[in-house]
């Protein structure tokens, strides 16, 4: 980042709880407004990041997040697996590089992973990075020497998910707290690796915890590069299968308020998306979301079939980011390309 965009008013490490509420409740179209004047001025609005989200270890996980099926704890869980094999892994990814991903994520159901697990971990990274696709991992909790491993492997982003608010965390999760969370952003980003890191709206939570979730994400010392909002999948057999549903305009709201905060992100639309009408997804769109993950499943939970995503963006004249457009958010120029606008009038 350069010296000129640090000095740039709209890019804050210093969000109090109280502003965050006021931004959230702001009237529906000033709110649209301001995500869509910092989301011009950063990307490209027609530009969506397309990721493709793979489950390389499923189930048997110890920890308790009450919204997770693979959690060992619940009434009903998914059945644990093993981890996958390596070329395995390898099909995937070129499955995933042909639908035209940019991304490939891959997730294990881990409380932290073990030494031989991250020795298969980092010959997949190799293996992924050699087709050209970005890499990212979510393994669970890391120290500083599993980071350092997973950064010379060549990884390009760690995804670990703060979920909501600290003083929300402990009704959701109980096996780890809240700072272990935090301790592990900071090993992955003093490692070097890009963070992603988000939230779930709709388990429960009110107004102040949603304010909080994005104003601890946008107060660490580097703004995520990208920030996944999930919409809670009430999944049976979980303690929150019977959550009360949050409606859509409640959800366009907080990614909005996330563009306004972390305007040089990638704001992802991630989990929940297979029930969003495609109105609700354009709204997402207006209101500064860039990025989507693509492919019928999401680790463990259903997502829109890919020729689905592929008519919604055509209807909206939107394309997939390639890669050097799907880097961080840069200053824009002011002054929108008029001759280019009167072109495609024409
Ligand atoms: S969210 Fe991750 S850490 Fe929590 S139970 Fe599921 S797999 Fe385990």
């Amino acid at each position: 980042m350069t010296a000129q965009k640090m000095t740039q008013p709209d890019v804050r490490h210093d969000w109090t709880r109280a502003e965050v509420e006021a931004l959230i409740n702001l009237p529906f179209p000033d709110l649209m407004f301001r995500a869509q004047e910092l989301h011009r001025r950063y990307f490209d609005p027609t530009k969506v990041q397309i990721s493709t989200l793979l489950s390389i270890k499923t189930g048997g996980c110890p920890e308790d997040c009450a919204y997770c099926p693979q959690s060992a704890r619940h009434e009903k869980s998914v059945k644990a697996e093993r981890l996958m094999a390596v070329e395995k892994v390898m099909t995937e990814a070129r499955a995933a590089k042909a639908a035209g991903a940019g991304r490939f994520c891959m997730g294990a159901a881990w409380r932290s992973p073990k030494d031989h697990d991250l020795d298969s971990v980092c010959e997949m990274i190799e293996g992924v990075k050699s087709l050209g696709l970005e890499t990212c991992v979510t393994l669970g909790m890391l120290d500083s020497v599993q980071s350092q491993r997973l950064k010379d492997a060549g990884l390009d982003y760690y995804n670990h998910n703060l979920d909501t608010s600290e003083e929300f965390y402990g009704s959701i999760i109980s096996t780890r707290t809240y700072q272990e969370r935090l301790d592990t952003l900071s090993n992955v980003r003093d490692a070097g690796i890009n963070v992603c890191c988000g939230g779930i709206v709709g388990m429960g939570e009110d107004l102040s915890d949603r304010a909080g979730l994005l104003m601890t994400l946008a107060n660490l010392p580097k703004h995520p590069e990208s920030v996944p909002i999930n919409l809670l999948v009430r999944v049976e057999g979980t303690p929150l299968g019977e959550a009360e549903a949050v409606d859509p305009i409640t959800f366009v709201r907080i990614i909005a308020t996330a563009r306004i905060m972390m305007p040089e992100s990638h704001v992802r639309l991630a989990a929940g998306r297979e029930n969003m009408t495609d109105e609700a997804h354009a709204l997402c769109f207006l209101a500064g979301a860039n990025s989507i993950f693509c492919g019928e499943k999401l680790l463990t939970t259903p997502n829109p079939a890919e020729h689905r995503d592929r008519q919604l963006l055509s209807a909206l004249g939107m394309t997939p980011m390639v890669q050097s457009e799907a880097e961080m958010g840069t200053l824009r120029p002011a002054v929108p390309d008029v001759a280019a606008y009167e072109a495609a009038l024409s």
